[in-house]
């Protein structure tokens, strides 16, 4: 199936990122959020982010003046419907994503691709509350999504071969590699990236190390780029709290009970970068470790 125009929903820092990098791409974006002032904020930043790349020389400034202007907004969910493909980027909850497609629903034309950018909640379970089981995937983008170069293309048990086959070709139009992952809880990456965050903030908790010995150890000690709670920090904590908390239920294994301190700082508010602290205070000049 051809793919012209794709509807994002949610301008956080997933949903800019992909419409960054579908606009690019030559695709008509349509993006929504339940605030206007995320929208406003997603596409100051789209603009700021393609512009760098403009100033490193990798885009010119006649295709980035082209990409910002395939890229609209709307606050009514219900604008969508014409969309070719659909990915949510709201919120990692449940109850979140299924009312948005509930609420989408009626609007689709019938052959309108579903996919969510979930990190870790079930495809199979999204999808069979919707109309169209058979035009649902998994499609999840890593962050930052114009830096990453993997997508993961999750099959719910009904996704069809053409379903599939269009996301896969979607993904080499965006110049990005894909992935193929059965519908377990958190699939790949974050199956086996989530539970180290997890065991950093453990190490954390048990006062093994201060959080700027253990990102130092495992940069310097294990050659990662970042260290494991800056990670998080930058993921979001609510994000890898709820990740933690999909593999615990759904895998039903203490190994991966979501460490205590970890949902401490949720409940402080203290997400991460997006709220200006969280394993780290990012209000001053240089990161501050908190602990
Ligand atoms: P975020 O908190 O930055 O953004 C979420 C956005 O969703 C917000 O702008 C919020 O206003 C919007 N939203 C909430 N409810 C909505 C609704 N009903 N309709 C429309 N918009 C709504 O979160 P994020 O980090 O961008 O994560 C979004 C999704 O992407 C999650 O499912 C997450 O698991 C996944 N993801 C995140 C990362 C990461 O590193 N942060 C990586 C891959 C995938």
């Amino acid at each position: 199936m051809e793919i012209s125009s794709v509807g994002i929903v949610g301008a956080g820092q997933m949903g800019n990122g992909i419409a960054h990098v579908f606009a690019l791409a030559g695709y008509d974006v349509l993006m929504t959020d339940i605030s206007q002032e995320s929208l406003d904020k997603a596409v100051a930043l789209i603009d700021r982010n393609i512009e760098r790349q403009v100033a490193r020389g990798k885009v010119t400034a006649e295709v980035k003046a082209a990409a910002m202007a395939r890229i609209k907004t709307t606050l009514k969910l219900a604008d969508l419907g014409q969309c070719d493909l659909i990915i949510e980027a709201a919120t990692e909850r449940e109850t979140v994503k299924q009312a948005i497609f509930e609420d989408l629903l009626p609007h689709l034309k019938p052959s309108t691709i579903l996919t969510s950018n979930t990190s870790s909640i079930s495809i199979t379970r999204l999808a069979s509350r919707t109309d169209r089981p058979e035009k649902f995937m998994g499609f999840h983008f890593m962050n930052p999504v114009p830096v990453m170069q993997l997508v993961e293309l999750i099959r719910g048990i009904a996704t069809n071969a053409e379903t599939y086959d269009t996301l896969h070709a979607v993904v080499e139009r965006l110049g990005k590699t894909s992935a193929t992952a059965e519908d377990f809880p958190a699939f790949i990456v974050n199956r086996i990236l989530m539970p180290m965050i997890n065991e950093a903030v453990y190490t954390l908790y048990e006062g093994v190390g201060s959080v700027k010995s253990i990102d130092e150890s495992m940069k310097l000690g294990a050659n990662h780029p970042m260290g494991p709670l800056e990670l998080a920090d930058f993921i979001g904590l609510d994000t890898c709290l709820a990740i933690m908390n999909v593999l615990h239920e759904g895998l039903a294994d203490t190994k991966y009970r979501p460490c205590p301190l970890l949902t401490k700082y949720v409940e402080a508010g203290w997400l991460g970068r997006k709220t200006q602290r969280g394993f780290y205070d990012y209000r001053g000049e240089v990161p501050v470790p908190t602990r």
